[in-house]
């Protein structure tokens, strides 16, 4: 990816509409086979979302290759503006949302690899938020996610509830750290706009004892035992007991550390 000089401006960046699970960051990663095959050959003739060919979620971590992912054919992506001109805000949602599929309705209590192996975990968004040091363990890299929209005129028209694309592709340009960036698409280097997803937890949809935040990762571990273990397997091989002990500990020491301070009266 090169990322280019960004377009001087003072104002907000990009943030989620105040709406649950406005991030629609599963749509894209988790619950999607190749080729929308989720939905069935009936639903496949629908009419699809705003989304998708254009808005696709983009992810860097430090030395590892960067990751794109399609969105689901049936996301409408919509940017709209605040009340407060001139913030932007951003609404993912499912147009078909009522008979959304099995696996979009299950997740994420019962994500998993494949239809056979059920593996609840932390939807990905909770994952993108949670805690450094959960990521670093778990993953083994932070990352970064955007959502990296197609620099051209009909995919600006297709997202934004704007009557003139051209001002809406400029207040977007104009918004608190979003770029212009090449990313090559297949064999193909196409400019898109880059949007950095903002961490904003307040509007997950929290539906059930298993889909929570994830604080800790000795909680974390406690609520999603399986697919944690199995991430830490395949990162560390024999050791991944002794990393996930030495994890917690350390989590817990830092904890202990600020919590004096705070009684102290220092900052953190
Ligand atoms: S918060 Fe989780 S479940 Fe809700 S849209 Fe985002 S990734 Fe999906
Ligand atoms: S069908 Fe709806 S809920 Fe399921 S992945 Fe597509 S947009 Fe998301």
């Amino acid at each position: 990816m090169n990322t280019h000089d960004r377009i001087p401006g003072n104002h907000d960046g990009i943030s989620f509409a105040r709406s649950e699970c406005s991030d629609g960051m599963c749509c894209f990663t988790c619950v999607i086979p190749r080729g929308n095959k989720h939905v069935g050959f009936f639903k496949s003739l629908r009419k699809g979302g705003t989304a998708y060919p254009y808005v696709k979620l983009f992810v860097t971590s430090e030395g590892y290759k960067d990751e794109l992912y399609d969105s689901c054919k049936f996301l409408n992506f919509i940017i709209s503006q605040d009340a407060t001109r001139p913030h932007l805000k951003m609404d993912l949602r499912c147009s078909i949302y009522k008979s959304r599929p099995s696996q979009c309705m299950g997740y994420p209590d019962q994500a998993g690899e494949s239809v056979y192996q059920k593996i609840s975990g932390p939807c990905i968004f909770n994952e993108y938020t949670a805690p450094r040091t959960y990521n670093k363990l778990v993953y083994k890299r932070e990352w970064k996610a955007f959502y990296a929209i197609l620099d051209h005129i009909d995919a600006i028209r297709s997202i934004c509830v704007h009557d003139d694309p051209s001002a809406a592709r400029k207040l977007i340009l104009e918004a608190r750290d979003v770029r212009l960036a090449t990313i090559t698409v297949g064999s193909k280097d196409q400019e898109h706009i880059l949007i950095p997803i903002l961490k904003q937890t307040e509007n997950i949809l929290y539906v059930s004892e298993k889909h929570q935040p994830i604080a800790t990762i000795r909680e974390a571990y406690s609520r999603w035992e399986e697919k944690i273990q199995n991430n830490l397997k395949n990162h560390y091989g024999d050791e991944w007991e002794s990393r996930l002990k030495s994890a917690i500990e350390m989590e817990e020491k830092d904890a202990c550390k600020r919590g004096d301070e705070d009684t102290a009266g220092n900052p953190e």
